[in-house]
């Protein structure tokens, strides 16, 4: 429920034909309340406790306190920092529904074409739903919009939403966005349409969830094939966000060879450490540096020789 306590537009821009774009610009702290001032120069007080995550879970209300998980609401910027949810010992419940928020609507009825995953150096956090460009998008719980803009990371058209059960949801590449931010919407509603936007092959659907920033793979939450949750409730813990352990990154064998420079031989009937430094141009004294052998060694069949 976005209650807005005092709504007041200074219409500068109408009355001097500036901008009508109402996006939110900057938000800031006055007297302990949360201005947030637009585009337009309009402004407004918003009550910020109606946007919090509401849990009837104790579990969680412990958890919060105890890790000091932050909930900031900013409609600026799309990721919200500072929440290592790797640093939690224990499993907390998360009722996904409640007797209020009791609907839960397939952002989008399509094929899974890729999933929470490493992709190369990148982890992508998100599963990729294939859409026609103008498909209709909808919010899969009721909640707060608190980010709806042209993002200038790779996500494109964004839109960010705030569900009650504490989650957040993600629709990224859109071609046009319906909602704004600090907009309430209900489970099902339409959000945007599908596009190809930002760094985006094709018109997809990135769809991504996250607890205070966190990413975890949706499909631990949605039963993608069945179109329905998995379970009510989602047991939140670190090992489901294991993409933040360091990676190690092993480049193809092959690749290593070339940038490296290294050369191996696998001797064959025939082999001589002499004709091998022959043949490659280099001596016998630096193979048997190499491979720390003496020129006297027999070589066995099969046996890899360092050349270079
Ligand atoms: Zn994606």
């Amino acid at each position: 429920m976005l209650k807005i306590i005092l709504y007041l537009s200074i219409s500068f821009s109408t009355l001097v034909g500036f901008s009508q774009i109402t996006y939110p610009i900057d938000t800031l702290e006055i007297g302990g309340k949360s201005v947030v001032f637009f585009a337009n120069k309009s402004w407004e007080y918003l009550e910020l406790s109606n946007k919090k995550l509401l849990f009837s879970s104790e579990t969680f209300a412990n958890a919060q306190k105890k890790y000091k998980w932050k909930d900031k609401w900013d409609t600026l910027s799309p990721n919200m920092k500072g929440n290592d949810l790797m640093a939690m010992k224990d499993t907390v419940s998360i009722p996904l529904l409640d007797s209020v928020h009791s609907k839960f609507v397939m952002p989008h009825a399509g094929i899974i074409t890729s999933t929470y995953k490493q992709r190369g150096r990148r982890f992508h956090y998100g599963t990729d739903v294939d859409v026609t460009t103008g498909d209709t998008l909808k919010s899969c719980f009721d909640g707060v919009v608190r980010y709806a803009e042209h993002s200038t990371g790779g996500y494109g058209k964004l839109i960010v939403i705030r569900h009650y059960n504490g989650l957040e949801t993600y629709y990224a590449h859109l071609d046009k966005l319906m909602v704004k931010s600090n907009q309430e919407v209900k489970a099902g509603d339409v959000i945007g349409l599908g596009g190809n936007t930002g760094r985006s092959t094709g018109s997809h659907l990135h769809f991504e969830m996250r607890y205070f920033g966190n990413a975890l793979n949706p499909q631990k939450v949605i039963d993608f094939a069945n179109e329905k949750l998995i379970s009510d409730t989602l047991e939140m813990h670190n090992n489901l966000f294991h993409y933040k352990a360091p990676y190690v990154y092993h480049p193809p064998a092959k690749r290593l060879a070339s940038s490296s420079g290294k050369k191996y031989h696998k001797i064959r009937s025939g082999d001589s450490l002499f004709a091998l430094a022959l043949r490659n141009k280099t001596t016998v004294k630096a193979i048997c540096r190499l491979n720390g052998i003496s020129a006297s060694k027999v070589l066995r069949i099969g046996e890899n020789i360092r050349i270079k």
